[in-house]
């Protein structure tokens, strides 16, 4: 889930009238706080990055695979160890993808009752390296548990890993974000057009509900929960970097060239999208995010059809897999 090198500035040609590219958003501080400043969000911006801390980040990964372990735990260890492993191949896949496109802060955890999640930030991937990243999720799992499938006669574990394998990476390949596969629908087609993206996320939260009630998952309602409250959010967000966009088609690629106009625009965009007041450090990680989309550029047709055609064969390879191990276990 859901952020390489800065992509190449789009061509300056004035920019057509395009709606805006929306990703997932930093959570909104529910503190009111005064209003962030250019200065204090400049001095920000201009700061070196931080240091890495591998320590702290491998701490995290530890500490939440034990919380992780902890809850779900089933009464058989070997059912809890395959899933942890099935959730690790998949999580590598996204952190190795992250880690090849530059992605700062890549961290894997662990999410008691939900799965686990990589996180990263690269505010200006351009949309076929976020799919890329989504993909490198559920597409190893789906290709791992078939090659097992010759083999599942030899052994309970193997037969057990092989479904679990391909069973939770074509949940994650579903067309409903905040899942890689609806994810990928947003990055590919859907957040560059407000209203769309907005829609987008309403009629998750909807599908959300419905799974979570079919299976009596709560963490899921939850997640459901989530996206519904920030669809005001992201059509807001998506209309406002829109016109950013277009009445400034030469950004800089860094948001710290920003110049002192165009960061007052975007904080005035803040001011609109969260009432409550952002802190200047929250301000500024927006400002980064809503700089990035405001800059990175559409994916071309050539770059959509590619990821979709190997999304539709992780699709295919898992409904084969389904077919042929009800087949053999009839
Ligand atoms: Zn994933």
């Amino acid at each position: 889930m859901f952020p390489g090198p800065p992509p190449e500035r789009p061509s300056a040609a004035p920019a057509p009238a395009e709606p805006e590219l929306v990703e997932p958003l930093p959570e909104p501080p529910s503190t009111r706080s005064k209003p962030p400043t250019v200065a204090g969000v400049r001095a920000r911006l201009n700061a070196p990055p931080s240091a890495s801390r591998p320590f702290v980040t491998a701490l995290v990964l530890v500490v939440s695979l034990a919380l992780f372990v902890y809850f779900t735990a089933a009464d058989v260890w070997q059912t809890t160890a395959v899933l942890v492993g099935v959730l690790f191949v998949h999580e590598l896949g996204h952190y190795i993808g992250m880690r090849a496109f530059g992605y700062r802060d890549v961290k894997m955890f662990f999410i008691p009752f939900l799965g686990a999640a990589v996180s990263g930030r690269n505010h200006t991937a351009p949309p076929w390296q976020q799919g890329v990243v989504l993909l490198l999720g559920p597409l190893p799992g789906v290709a791992l548990g078939c090659a097992l499938l010759p083999v599942t006669q030899l052994d309970p574990v193997v037969a057990q890993a092989a479904f679990m394998l391909v069973l939770l990476n074509a949940f994650n390949l579903l067309p409903v974000p905040p899942l890689d596969g609806g994810r990928l629908l947003e990055v590919l087609l859907f957040n560059r057009y407000a209203l769309l993206a907005a829609a987008t996320r309403l009629a998750a939260a909807g599908v959300l509900f419905l799974i979570a009630f079919a299976i009596n998952a709560t963490p899921l309602g939850v997640l459901g929960g989530i996206m519904a409250a920030t669809v005001p959010l992201v059509y807001r967000q998506g209309v406002g970097v829109a016109a950013f966009r277009r009445a400034h088609p030469d950004l800089p690629s860094d948001p710290a060239d920003l110049t002192d106009e165009e960061l007052a625009e975007l904080i005035d965009l803040l001011n609109q999208m969260f009432k409550q007041g952002l802190s200047d450090r929250n301000a500024t990680e927006w400002v980064r995010v809503l700089h990035g989309q405001a800059v990175t550029p559409v994916a071309t047709a050539p770059q959509v059809f590619a990821l979709l055609a190997a999304y539709a064969a992780g699709v295919v390879a898992a409904v084969g897999f389904f077919v042929v191990h009800f087949i053999l276990t009839r």
